[in-house]
């Protein structure tokens, strides 16, 4: 059985701290885009627009990780969570211990993965 007030309360700290990531690489993102301005003008190597890809790519990890944190709160909520959202078979405690926002079994996990 899942204790889904653990649950609960592990998914909020991850997703305070997926949104926390989330703030810190868009001020990241912005120092990047700033510098980069002044860069251009000072040079051409284009190093800081690798920068900026990077920020920004991290950045839509960050948020993609807080999305599937909060949709697993909607189904804690719902009393869904620990199902696999594919398959409907349950997901493994040792498998939601590690990845806690996984909507998916191992199974379809791996499938999602090619
Ligand atoms: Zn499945």
């Amino acid at each position: 059985m899942i204790q889904t007030n653990d649950v609960a309360q592990r998914l909020n700290e991850l997703r305070a701290a997926a949104l926390h990531a989330v703030a810190s690489l868009e001020e990241e993102t912005r120092e990047a885009l700033a510098t980069r301005d002044v860069s251009d003008l000072l040079d051409d190597d284009g190093a800081s627009e690798v920068d900026v890809e990077d920020s920004l790519h991290l950045q839509a990890q960050a948020e993609a990780r807080a999305q599937a944190i909060d949709e697993a709160l909607q189904r804690v909520e719902d009393g869904s969570y620990g199902t696999c959202i594919t398959c409907g078979s349950s997901i493994s405690g040792e498998r939601l211990d590690a990845l806690p926002a996984t909507p998916y079994c191992v199974t379809c996990a791996g499938r999602h993965n090619h």
